[in-house]
């Protein structure tokens, strides 16, 4: 029979009476001027007993465990069991020396060989440790204890940290995460106050033909320019990358419409992140992008990198096929960078692959040379049969107006 308020298969309280008596403990030790400690422990490898032996030989390994830790501990503090294969022992009069011993004799009860049938387990476990301060909120204070618990796992385990004791964030670190914020409100700042703009960046044909033209995405905020290779990482963990990518996808549809009526008939190729193509409202967006624009999808072509192909969700698979439904192209981007191999390619509806700069090599898609800068390098892609070059010895990108410019140039010549 199940009692109320207690684990069954530990005995051990169950996960609201910890939360219940973590008040009382609390109450009392500040009441009484007195300490009290709490030990986060997590077992390790309880999944593969689990998966090896099943449910059932998961259980008697708590079963044994959580029989060595009541002994071990002695009266010493009482025991609760938060959930599948983590314990807390809170300890009242107990200050932070004491609670690190019983953690070290704790690990060392844990990790004695357990005989499973023929088999001997190994166990371990990582433990956090945290000692209440004044004042302190009683919940606070065992996620403090989980917390260093964490620490003591990534440090790879069977060991206990003690809360306060982590690794700081380094001075680069906290520099970085400042640095990231800045940028994180320039991006708001610059959505808000018309700070984006696309720069354009011809891909030009061996055969003298362009190809597309890339939008390049450009931050200003604060009369400051901030190059892509600092906002996008910042947008991609943010989460902003989703409003920027459905703001470049209207832009760029437009300007391809523009181009178009210009009589400059040409392909725009705008990028598309990882975060966007995984959203489930990205078929909506593209389509209401090309709705907007008034411009004919053929005109469109989507750059996706490389890395998404490496795990193919079923919300990606949907929206790459609902791309293709539209009639929008889609390039591989960065080829090469990444971790895609060629025989993954055939199951991706693409058209067209960008070669990273470092790469070259043939295949049933339109192949496109980033980063060309010099002539032998030009030379030698020519060579290795590669359709296209994007690059500086062609054209840098350049805002709209320059590149109406240097459309109109090239007619004339
Ligand atoms: P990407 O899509 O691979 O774009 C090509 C990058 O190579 C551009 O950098 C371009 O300016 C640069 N490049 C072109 N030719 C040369 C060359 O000859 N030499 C050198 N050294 N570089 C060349 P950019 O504009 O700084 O953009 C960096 C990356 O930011 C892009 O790489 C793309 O991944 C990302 N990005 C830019 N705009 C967007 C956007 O609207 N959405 C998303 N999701 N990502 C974007
Ligand atoms: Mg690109
Ligand atoms: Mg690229």
């Amino acid at each position: 029979m199940q009692t109320h308020g207690i684990d069954p298969g530990t005995g051990f309280l169950d996960r609201s009476s910890c939360l219940e008596l973590v008040s009382k403990l609390a109450f009392s030790a500040a009441a009484s001027g007195q300490q009290l400690a709490a030990l986060w422990i997590d077992l390790s490898r309880l999944k593969q007993v689990n998966e090896s032996f099943g449910h059932l030989g998961g259980d008697l390994v708590i079963t044994q465990i959580a029989q060595r830790l009541r002994e071990k501990s002695a009266g010493r503090g009482e025991w609760c069991r938060m959930g599948g294969d983590e314990f807390v022992c809170l300890m009242p009069q107990c200050d932070a020396d004491r609670a690190r011993q019983l953690a070290q004799e704790l690990l060392q009860a844990i990790e004695a060989p357990l005989r499973f049938g023929e088999l001997f387990l190994h166990p371990s476990a990582s433990i956090g440790i945290a000692v209440l301060e004044a004042n302190e909120d009683p919940f606070a204070f065992l996620e403090r204890a989980d917390r260093a618990m964490g620490t003591a796992k990534r440090q790879g385990g069977g060991r206990a940290v003690a809360s306060g004791e982590e690794p700081m964030p380094g001075r680069l670190g906290i520099l970085l995460a400042r640095e990231e914020l800045a940028i994180e409100n320039k991006l708001h700042l610059a959505l808000e106050n018309g700070g984006l703009s696309l720069h354009y960046q011809p891909i030009i044909g061996f055969d003298g033909s362009v190809e597309a033209v890339e939008a390049l995405m450009r931050c200003t905020a604060d009369n400051e320019l901030i190059p892509p290779g600092k906002f996008i990482p910042v947008a991609e963990k943010t989460g902003l990358i989703i409003r920027l990518g459905e703001w470049s996808l209207l832009a760029g549809a437009r300007f391809a419409s523009h181009l178009d009526q210009a009589g400059y008939r040409t392909k725009v190729a705008i990028n598309v992140s990882r975060a966007q193509l995984a959203s489930p409202k990205f078929a909506q967006a593209l389509h209401a992008a090309l709705l907007c624009a008034n411009v004919s999808p053929e005109l469109i072509e989507l750059e996706l990198t490389e890395s998404l192909f490496m795990d193919i969700s079923e919300i990606v698979q949907t929206n790459l096929h609902a791309a293709q439904k539209a009639g929008v192209g889609l390039a591989i981007d960065d080829f090469g960078t990444g971790y895609s191999c060629l025989a993954n390619l055939k199951d991706i509806p693409a058209t067209k692959l960008k070669l990273d700069r470092a790469f070259g090599r043939e295949l049933g898609m339109t192949v496109v040379a980033e980063g060309v800068e010099e002539q032998a390098q030009l030379d030698s892609l020519r060579e290795a049969g590669v359709d296209a070059i994007q690059g500086y010895i062609h054209a840098h990108p350049m805002p709209e107006e320059a590149l109406l410019n240097w459309f109109q140039k090239r007619k004339a010549s």
